[in-house]
């Protein structure tokens, strides 16, 4: 994919996440290893915007034109920026598809989605970075897999811009996008869980059904532009803690495919922050795991504890109160975060299928209720008071593993 920029145009732009931080394009081409035989405009049209969104001026001309729908989806007041679109055809049918795909990560988040939907096409990333691979674990994994189950696909688009990194968490889903046609995908799912998009990475609740009043469907308008086009995204664990994805995963944890952090070649360094919480809350849900603590004791460690908020606080403090035998270093670092007194962690909060697309809503929800006892009104009601540093400030959340 080659973007070209005209008058109005500019290489600085905004991350579309988080704190919005400013990248600058390079220039570069996106390359993608996999030829379409078939895409839809609309589903072309919306691949170009997430990755280039941040980059457009007044207005935009795609490849082929795309239907009223993709350009009414993105003149949601949530956009920040507003640009007319100058290719319309209102004849274009709405895309459809029927297969589940997933967009993989790798992570114990999507392990679990791929548990508990065995039949969806998996779609990994891999990421070229200056050309060379990124090297993942992951990539064997899907690689593995017979060809009508799985897909690797390489790109450079997540190292396109300065600093790296996508340029807004849809990027994620931008090769199952890609595939969509072709293999008549029907809606993407995602490993997002209750962290990143309610509990606002663990720093306090975020109501995000209210949100649906202006964002949409799915209570965030990147998402739900995707709905609109005719090719829903939902996460099956929305409502569900990390805890919950790690039980559902630990079949593939123990056969080794779940990669969570790609520092050591590739695979697990067991020293980071994220190898670390991952160990935290696989030993709540794995009674027979002893997790490396000494090798956690360190100052990187140390110091993501003592920040407030704690980023996914929630996990360590529901953690600290049931593991017996914590390290020193870690209870003492743990003392001030609030208590959560009922199992809410262990519990998927149902509310969150409705942000799912009618027509998958009902198939999802009996899947994960197949594997998760759902939240009761108490435990909506601790979970929906998490609120650790007291604050009255409003972020909106991100959307998922990165
Ligand atoms: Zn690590």
């Amino acid at each position: 994919m080659r973007a070209v920029f005209e008058d109005g145009d500019q290489y600085l732009g905004h991350r579309q996440e988080g704190a919005g931080a400013v990248i600058e394009y390079s220039g570069d081409d996106i390359t993608f290893d996999y030829e379409t035989r078939t895409i839809h405009p609309d589903i072309l049209g919306l691949l170009c915007l997430i990755i280039f969104y941040p980059f457009i001026g007044r207005r935009v001309l795609f490849p082929m034109p795309v239907s009223t729908r993709l350009e009414q989806a993105f003149s949601n007041e949530n956009f920040e920026r507003q640009f007319s679109f100058d290719n319309i055809d209102p004849g274009i049918k709405a895309y459809s598809g029927t297969r589940m795909a997933l967009a993989f990560g790798g992570g114990t988040d999507s392990s679990a989605v791929r548990a508990m939907f065995p039949e969806a096409f998996v779609v990994h990333e891999a990421h070229i970075r200056q050309g060379r691979l990124v090297p993942n674990h992951t990539h064997s994994i899907v690689h593995d897999l017979a060809v009508d189950r799985g897909r690797v696909v390489h790109t450079n688009q997540r190292f396109v811009s300065a600093p790296g990194g996508w340029h807004g968490w849809p990027c994620s889903l931008a090769t199952a996008l890609l595939l969509a046609t072709d293999y008549n995908f029907g809606i993407i799912l995602t490993g997002a869980v209750l962290g990143a998009t309610l509990l606002n990475s663990g720093a306090k609740y975020w109501n995000r059904f209210t949100a649906t009043e202006t964002q949409g469907i799915t209570g965030n308008h990147w998402q739900s532009a995707f709905n609109q086009i005719g090719i829903p995204v939902f996460s099956p664990v929305h409502g569900a803690s990390e805890f919950l994805t790690t039980q559902l995963s630990i079949p593939y944890i123990e056969s080794g495919e779940v990669f969570s952090c790609d520092k050591l070649h590739g695979g697990e360094c067991k020293l980071c922050q994220k190898c670390f919480r991952r160990d935290v809350v696989r030993a709540v849900v794995d009674s027979e795991y002893k997790p490396p603590w000494s090798s956690y004791d360190h100052d990187d460690v140390h110091e993501y504890l003592e920040a407030r908020p704690l980023h996914m606080g929630h996990l360590l403090s529901f953690a600290r109160d049931r593991l017996d035998n914590l390290p020193e270093f870690l209870r003492s670092r743990l003392e001030d975060l609030p208590p959560i007194s009922t199992d809410w962690p262990l519990r998927v909060h149902t509310r969150t299928f409705d942000l799912c697309d009618e027509t998958w809503r009902g198939t999802i929800r009996s899947r994960v209720l197949d594997h998760l006892a759902p939240m009761e009104p108490a435990h909506i009601a601790e979970m929906e008071s998490w609120n650790p540093a007291g604050s009255a400030e409003h972020h909106r959340p991100g959307n998922g593993e990165a």
